[in-house]
């Protein structure tokens, strides 16, 4: 059985804890690896490894760690398909699927790579009669970062890109779930040059994030999981001293107005609401269908869920893998029958797909006629569940979003533009997508919902990351009069 470590200062360092977390592929159901699970003990080497390294690591010029990121960024984008490979293992999603996501981590990197561009603080000459002040924006100190399972790659590169670039040295501790993928990509930083101690990798569960929330040598967390323990990682994280951003849970709408064009809006709930499982915090999980393109469109979701093919990630034919654990499969399909149970109606019975051997597969499900009181509405099921909610109005299929908890993310399809216009200004979500069904922005732009899915003030990656990363640090400045110098400067009171 293989064994994974922690990474503490550029060594593989095994556990002494005696805690351990099975590892499994779900395409097949067997374990795969056993995971190492910190002490508390083990946190606080990886924390003293970064802040040794810190010391050194924020005076690296500028120019030299663009040349690293650069060296990191061409690694990750040769070992595309290796990266890939590792992370379908564990987290089951198709390899098309997993190298899209390494491609989406890419960008963040790339964007790490003018961090040059974005420290370049401000200037203010002549504030005073001789006296400037300026701004420039310092690197923290050593920085967390606590990621879910459902992208090990991308999301860890949210964050680690810009917290080093800005000079900050990182503690990452992954899901417990996926931990090979982030592994191979601190292997790939560290060829690229960096030196030890400035990305670490701790594996662990609570009582890892409990220890890096209270420890004082850690001076920001960034979290991205479910909601319950973003406000849990968000309150302890404060109530010690640190800066926290913390992304939770979703809910996400798509708005069909009935002048929509049916098959983009079909083909995009299917791929928004299935892709990965349903296992995206930016995943489709309510369509609002706004009068008489219900049926329509219900019909035109389920032809194509006949087609959609379910199988081992690793297979080319697949379109859709199994769930993580078995443990979510069998929760998300109890879903299906709260639903029923709640006067939802079953359109499609995912539960009713068998699949061979022992993987955590599950079909397809889409519910119709759900209203806003029932489980299946309220509650993140993060699994290949739809639920079409019938609205008589657009202002109703708005308010919706508006009145639900979540607001990560938002989508309208419609032809009309003051339907859309109305809807970029009043949806009630952090990302808002117009004919597009998973707005996650760019690297060069920021990623953050509202309501319960994101605690604190700064959205991640982007311009936002390097804000969330950096402390400005104000000075204002006064030299003598040049012409007062005892050196002779040529100035007339000087000659
Ligand atoms: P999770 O909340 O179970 O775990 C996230 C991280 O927290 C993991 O590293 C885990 O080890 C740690 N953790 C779990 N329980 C803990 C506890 N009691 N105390 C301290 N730490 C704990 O989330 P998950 O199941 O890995 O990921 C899926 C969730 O993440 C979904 O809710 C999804 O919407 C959300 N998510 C949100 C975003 C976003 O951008 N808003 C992005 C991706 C995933």
């Amino acid at each position: 059985m293989q064994k994974i470590h922690h990474l503490i200062n550029g060594q593989s360092v095994p556990s002494t804890s005696g805690r351990t977390s099975p590892v499994f592929n779900p395409a097949t159901g067997a374990q795969s690896a056993e995971l190492d699970l910190a002490s508390i003990e083990e946190v606080d080497a990886a924390v003293a490894a970064a802040k040794t390294a810190f010391d050194e690591w924020r005076q690296v010029s500028l120019a030299r760690r663009t040349k690293l990121m650069f060296a990191f960024r061409n690694l990750v984008d040769a070992n595309t398909d290796e990266i890939a490979k590792r992370l379908t293992a564990e987290h089951g999603k198709v390899l098309s699927d997993a190298a899209g996501e390494v491609a989406r981590g890419l960008e963040n990197i790339e964007f790490a790579c003018g961090i040059a561009e974005q420290l370049k603080g401000t200037y203010n000459e002549n504030a005073s009669t001789g006296v400037d002040v300026y701004t420039v924006r310092q690197p923290l100190g050593v920085v967390a970062g606590i990621t879910p399972f459902n992208f090990p790659v991308m999301v860890p590169l949210w964050t680690i890109p810009n917290a080093i670039a800005c000079g900050n040295t990182y503690v990452l501790k992954p899901s417990e779930k996926d931990p090979s993928a982030p592994m191979f990509l601190a292997e790939l930083f560290h060829e690229a040059g960096f030196p030890d101690g400035v990305l670490n990798v701790l594996h662990g569960d609570k009582v890892a994030v409990d220890r890096l929330l209270e420890h004082p040598d850690v001076k920001a967390a960034s979290f991205v999981g479910s909601t319950p323990i973003a406000k849990y990682v968000y309150e302890t994280g404060t109530s010690h001293g640190k800066r926290v951003q913390a992304l939770g849970g979703a809910k996400n709408h798509m708005v069909v107005l009935p002048d929509a064009d049916l098959e983009l809006a079909a083909d995009s709930a299917v791929s928004a609401a299935y892709g990965s499982a349903g296992e995206r915090c930016m995943a489709i999980s309510v369509v609002a269908a706004v009068g008489d393109i219900a049926d329509p469109l219900i019909d035109a979701i389920s032809v194509r869920m006949e087609k959609l093919s379910i199988g081992d990630g690793t297979n080319p034919d697949s379109e859709m893998g199994p769930l993580v654990t078995r443990e979510h499969c069998d929760k998300v399909a109890d879903y299906v029958g709260v639903g029923a149970d709640e006067g939802a109606t079953i359109v499609v019975d995912g539960r009713e797909k068998q699949f061979d051997g022992d993987g955590f597969f599950l079909g397809t499900t889409l519910l119709d006629n759900v209203t806003t009181d029932m489980k299946v509405y309220q509650d993140e099921i993060f699994g290949p569940v739809l639920s079409v909610v019938r609205c008589e109005t657009y202002t109703e299929a708005r308010d919706l979003i508006s009145n639900n908890q979540y607001g990560n993310g938002a989508a309208i399809f419609t032809r009309d533009g003051g339907a859309a216009r109305d809807f970029q200004e009043n949806a009630d979500a952090g990302m808002v997508g117009i004919n597009v069904p998973i707005p996650v922005p760019v690297g060069y732009h920021s990623f953050g919902g509202w309501g319960d899915s994101l605690f604190g003030d700064t959205a991640m990656y982007g311009p936002e990351g390097v804000r969330f990363f950096t402390r400005p640090k104000a000075l204002t400045s006064r030299w003598p009069d040049p012409s007062t110098s005892s050196v002779n400067l040529g100035f007339p009171t000087n000659t």
